[in-house]
């Protein structure tokens, strides 16, 4: 029988491990703070073994009491500790608007304009003209005007900051009235009827879940009734027997009771869809047309910016909300103004927003490219990996986000699946997110499916390098 108490006594003290080689070369790298708690755990987890391993001789013989190996472990530890938390991925997914995965990437000159400002000071509020003090608002307010028809602008944290600024702002204590076809819930905690309750306006439901029409609206209408407010179903269809009231037509009976119309758009697009064949998203600049006094919607979604959330519309109503206390807490930073004016100009020539802004190119990317992309991803990785059937099929991208939940983006496929199951198809797509260059992709019973619409090309490389990798190292 061993006694594993002589075990325990075996285990080297922290000063032991500190003073080997790699440990020591290591505190020459990284902080005392990081390699010291590794040194401390890797002891620790050590001693838990010998304990758990007490009445299994075999097993407790097997355990490594080195200096030298436990320096190695604890060296591996802190490196990984050290590894920065929040990096950069290939999502393979074919989801375009990812949330978990940052929405979108933004166009280069986004990405220039925020290096920029990130370097150096800049004249954030700073009026060139006067050279006194100027609004942050100042560089994206022009741009939001011209590119949505509207009178005024604010750009606030995010789109569930700008409907609560509104209704925070303009409707407390005063009822609003919502269609019940549209009490949405989009990713997970934003959710109507609690932003309403949040925010103090009393929401007051009118029609039913498929059909609202106006007259419900007109009906609900009392003394203390302050707004009309109409979301957008983002994330969801309602299909069949359905009814809902027009921007346009809401908007005028909003007038005639001297009431205000609030618009949230969600996902904000201002470029018409149709033109990559797809279904029609609503469209700020047409929901300001048909008369909405304020429009709200997201940055980072169909706009492909920085997160933020837009209000766009009436000047003395965008007034009202700049000069409440709320806006400034709500307000952004530079960063967010310079990856959004830089991203708001590439609207202003329609023609390059499909080749510049990277979810409109990812949206519009053709069929026969898809195709040609895959089968030269398949081909490279057929010759390197040995232990997988690979093939290309048609498949469904989607654009996610809660935009266009029913769109279906036709596109091609790398299909790997696993063969002499040396490796199961969900520990590979685990250590292909686990490795150096993060790559996330979509698993379907045993096979691991690769869309490249949402990969760069210049990623392709290490995308073939990430998955052969995978295939063969095991350190997950
Ligand atoms: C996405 C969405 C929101 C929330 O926008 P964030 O920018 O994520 O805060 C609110 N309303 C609608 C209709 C949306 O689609």
């Amino acid at each position: 029988m061993v006694e594993f108490q002589n075990f325990l006594r075996e285990l080297p003290a922290v000063d032991r491990l500190l003073r080997e080689p790699p440990v020591e070369k290591l505190l020459g790298l990284l902080p005392r703070r990081l390699v010291l708690p590794a040194v401390q755990e890797t002891i620790e987890n050590c001693r838990r073994e010998i304990i758990a391993d007490q009445n299994d001789p075999a097993k407790l013989g097997a355990i490594d009491l080195s200096p030298a190996h436990l320096a190695e472990k604890a060296v591996a530890l802190a490196k990984k500790r050290a590894a920065i938390s929040l990096k950069p991925l290939i999502n393979a997914t074919g989801i375009v608007i990812h949330t978990n995965l940052g929405r979108v990437p933004l166009a280069r000159e986004a990405k220039d304009a925020l290096a920029g400002v990130a370097a150096n000071y800049n004249n954030l509020e700073l009026s060139p003209a006067s050279g006194k003090r100027g609004s942050r608002q100042e560089h994206l307010e022009q741009l939001l005007c011209e590119l949505c028809g509207a009178e005024a602008a604010l750009v606030v944290n995010n789109n569930a900051a700008a409907v609560f600024l509104v209704l925070k702002a303009l409707a407390e204590k005063r009822e609003v009235l919502v269609s019940r076809g549209q009490l949405v819930e989009i990713g997970g905690s934003f959710r109507i009827p609690e932003i309403m309750a949040a925010s103090g306006a009393l929401m007051i439901e009118v029609g039913t879940t498929n059909k609202t029409y106006l007259r419900d609206y007109e009906r609900a209408v009392t003394e203390n009734c302050a707004a009309f407010l109409k979301v957008h179903t983002s994330n969801y269809r309602l299909v069949g027997f359905t009814a809902e009231v027009d921007s346009a037509e809401l908007a005028a009976l909003a007038r005639q009771h001297n009431l205000l119309m609030f618009e949230d758009l969600g996902s904000g697009a201002l470029i018409d869809l149709q033109k990559f064949g797809l279904s029609p998203e609503p469209l700020v600049q047409d929901s300001i047309a048909a008369g909405a006094d304020l429009v709200t919607f997201s940055g980072d979604k169909l706009l492909g910016g920085p997160q933020a959330g837009i209000i766009v519309g009436r000047n003395d109503l965008v007034s009202d909300l700049r000069n409440n206390q709320l806006a400034r807490i709500l307000r952004v930073d530079k960063f967010t103004i310079a990856a959004m004016e830089a991203t708001l100009r590439l609207y202003l020539d329609e023609e390059k927003v499909a080749e510049k802004i990277p979810v409109w190119q990812m949206l519009s990317m053709g069929e026969d490219f898809l195709k040609a992309r895959a089968e030269k991803i398949a081909g490279q990785l057929s010759s390197a990996l040995k232990d997988a059937e690979i093939s290309v099929l048609r498949g469904i991208s989607r654009v996610g986000g809660g935009a266009l939940p029913a769109a279906e983006l036709p596109t091609w496929l790398v299909a790997l699946k696993p063969k002499n199951y040396h490796i199961s198809a969900a520990e590979l797509v685990e250590r292909m997110r686990k490795g150096e260059t993060p790559l996330v992709l979509r698993l379907q019973h045993d096979t691991l499916l690769l869309d490249l619409r949402t990969v760069r090309e210049d990623q392709e490389q290490t995308l073939v390098e990430m998955v052969t990798g995978a295939f063969y190292s095991n350190n997950t």
